[in-house]
């Protein structure tokens, strides 16, 4: 069934989905609500609370009429149950007041809100006549300008409808094994709960199936499940530690941990695969570097991987000169070089004689020969696809491979995400770092911020700032890059600003980042494009326009971006002053800079259902919402899914069919996690 089918869904709306991530049938099915409204109980006037949302039964008493103003007047309508009364209130609508009868009952479901000592609901999401009510649990969906709750709904219930869409996924010996429910009865129950228990049912079901085609995924892309395979042993010796004498600072505690383990893997005779987490700045660019430096002293060839040209091009930079007395050769590859330099690199790979290749996934593509790669880094890994990652490992002959993330993910999440992957943590920055000073500042203290932005250029520092969007948006009342960049230029004349944001080509988006980190612009306006790795030493302040719009996590990683050096950094989160989840945020990150903490509180925070809906390609969206609730259907998903491909590896049999199908099709949507 196509969406355009679907009664009252024209062009425009078609596109207005698209926005949301809905393009077709399957999309809406997986569109789950955020939330629901329950309108199988009815609260009576007295127990309600300011700040929830209600379904109540009232009796109209009056209808008042406010002034008529440009768009219409004020309505006011006087309502009773036999607890209490309660005022319904439309702005600019008079029209409204024809919708109400006064004597007459209505049942009504809004959020609730006190005006001095009266109840009120003002735009309630629903009112109808009590006797044409339908009393159900409804979902409640994230919209967009120019599609309502109720284009969602109906559109939810049009494909569900369709018997065709539901068709099974999940193989029957496992549907009866564990007692799950249906494919489709579970998604009608997600979107359109009977009760709470087929709603549990439901959801239990939802999960299970995600994470069961996330392991069959992995497994069908790696060739296993989590058992390990043979790999090089290299020999047992002291290149890591000779490679300390050309770092220029003892490492830290953590970073020679972490080196042990990873040498220790290095030396077994079975492929490492294995995580390193470590927080922004905590070094784990020389950790990188010693492990290469082991792998190339003993005639392997490393490469390192980074997602963006200018992160690649930094690391390369900073390897060459690290590498510079060592007598090894650094090589360097990205789609945007030119011929001669790429012919040479892709020569010196092919021959050995280049050692430790830099470089984006243009490492990957097929002209990419190395003579013997023994070891595979990649950095910032959460932001590529298991495939490419795979791809990279799959020039060698089972390379050691190591994943670096500065994305802190809670380790019962890990678990999951990084299924059989070792785990090594950095936990400790380097000495003399100070933390980051962090502050909540409301939009009337804007002036204050600049004054002390001034500052630190005036002491020949660099600042970052940070808006949600980059152009100005009709629908969204937020800062934008572009205006914010206007502004400063205006305010900061004397100090040469830039520009980046994702709406830019990556040549451009480069050149700025490049003029920033040489010391050229000395103030950069950006989106969250500047998010990952990027290392400004001298960059000691950071300001995030409309912080309330970014998550926690983000935030944390957007602050990672000053405080890497030994002068003091700042962050200053510009906030709402209306908004609560704002605030709250911004007192987290007040209060602390360790990224594991900030993540688990960003998972409790927006808290199960609220995470439901919102797409983050290649992540188990359902079971990241209930993780802590969930954890243990994944032992029962290792199982099953490993029994299944005992029976059947290659998932050849017709009742494994559909595993497969959809197994692979998640990881082509941009999946960038997991491996
Ligand atoms: P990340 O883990 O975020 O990738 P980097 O590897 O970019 O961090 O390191 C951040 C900065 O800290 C770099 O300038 C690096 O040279 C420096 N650094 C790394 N380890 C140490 C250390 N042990 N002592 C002092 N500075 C260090
Ligand atoms: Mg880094």
């Amino acid at each position: 069934m196509e969406l355009s089918d679907i009664r009252g869904i024209g062009t425009k709306k078609l596109a207005l989905l698209a926005g949301l991530g809905i393009e077709t049938a399957e999309d809406m099915l997986e569109y789950y609500p955020v939330s629901y409204e329950d309108r199988t109980r009815i609260t009576p006037v007295a127990e309600l609370q300011p700040g929830g949302s209600y379904y109540v039964s009232v009796v109209v008493r009056r209808i008042l009429r406010g002034r008529p103003g440009r768009r219409g007047g004020m309505v006011k309508i006087l309502a009773e149950d036999a607890t209490g009364s309660l005022e319904i209130v439309f702005f600019r609508a008079s029209y409204m007041a024809s919708s109400f009868k006064t004597g007459e009952l209505y049942n009504i479901y809004g959020k609730v809100t006190k005006s001095g000592s009266t109840l009120q609901m003002v735009h309630p999401g629903s009112f109808e006549p009590q006797e044409q009510a339908v009393r159900r649990i409804l979902p409640v969906y994230r919209t967009a300008k120019g599609i309502t709750q109720k284009d969602l709904r109906n559109i939810a219930e049009a494909v569900l409808a369709e018997q065709e869409e539901l068709a099974e996924v999940l193989p029957p010996d496992i549907l009866e094994k564990r007692r799950i429910a249906g494919r489709a009865a579970a998604l009608r129950n997600v979107h359109f709960p009977a009760d709470r228990r087929s709603y549990a049912a439901a959801k239990y079901r939802l999960v299970y199936e995600e994470l069961f085609l996330f392991q069959s995924g992995l497994h069908l892309l790696t060739g296993r499940s989590s058992g390990r395979i043979r790999g090089i042993a290299y020999p047992h010796d002291d290149y890591i530690r000779e490679f300390a004498s050309f770092l220029g600072f003892p490492l830290t505690g953590a970073q020679k941990r972490v080196l042990e383990e990873i040498e220790r893997d290095m030396e077994s005779d079975m492929q490492m695969q294995r995580l390193l987490q470590g927080d922004v700045g905590s070094g784990k660019t020389a950790v990188a570097a010693s492990v290469l430096y082991k792998a190339a002293k003993n005639g392997c060839q490393g490469a390192f991987m980074a997602p963006t040209e200018l992160l690649a091009s930094q690391h390369y930079k900073d390897f060459l000169e690290l590498f510079r007395d060592t007598g090894l050769r650094v090589g360097f590859l990205a789609s945007g070089m030119d011929r001669k330099q790429r012919a040479e690199t892709l020569a010196g790979l092919a021959d050995g004689t280049v050692h430790i290749a830099v470089g984006t996934h243009a490492l990957i593509q097929k002209e990419v020969e190395f003579a013997d790669l023994g070891i595979v880094i990649t950095d910032e890994q959460h932001r590529f696809g298991v495939k490419q990652r795979v791809g990279l490992a799959s020039k060698g002959r089972n390379p050691d491979t190591l994943v670096m993330t500065a994305t802190p993910i809670p380790r019962s999440l890990a678990a999951v995400l990084y299924n059989g992957l070792d785990l090594s943590v950095i936990d400790e920055l380097p000495v003399g770092r100070k933390p980051v000073i962090t502050k909540a500042v409301s939009l009337k203290s804007r002036e204050r911020v600049m004054r002390q932005v001034e500052q630190r250029l005036q002491a020949g520092e660099q600042a970052y700032f940070v808006a949600p969007l980059i152009a100005d948006s009709e629908s969204v009342d937020a800062m934008s890059a572009e205006k914010m960049f206007a502004a400063l230029q205006k305010r900061f004349p004397d100090y040469p600003a830039g520009l980046v944001h994702g709406g830019m080509k990556q040549a451009e988006k480069d050149a700025v980042m490049h003029a920033f980190s040489g010391g050229a612009l000395r103030i950069l306006a950006a989106t969250v494009v500047i998010e990952v790795g990027i290392n400004v030493p001298s960059a000691t302040v950071m300001v995030i326009e409309n912080a309330e719009r970014f998550g926690l996590a983000q935030l944390h990683q957007l602050r990672g971006r000053v405080g890497r050096s030994e002068k003091q950094s700042y962050c200053f989160l510009l906030t709402d002053e209306k908004s609560q989840l704002g605030k709250e945020r911004a007192e987290v990150l007040a209060s602390t800079t360790d990224g594991f903490a900030i993540a688990e509180k960003d998972l409790e925070m927006r808290g199960p259902g609220d995470l439901m809906g919102t797409r983050q390609h290649g992540v188990p969206q359902l079971f990241l919402s209930n993780i802590l609730a969930y954890g243990k259907i994944y032992d029962a998903v290792k199982e099953d899914a490993e029994e299944m491909f005992r029976l059947d590896p290659e998932l050849q049999l017709p009742e494994h069919r559909a595993v497969r199908e959809r197994a692979l099709r998640q990881f082509d949507e941009g999946g960038n996690i997991g491996l």
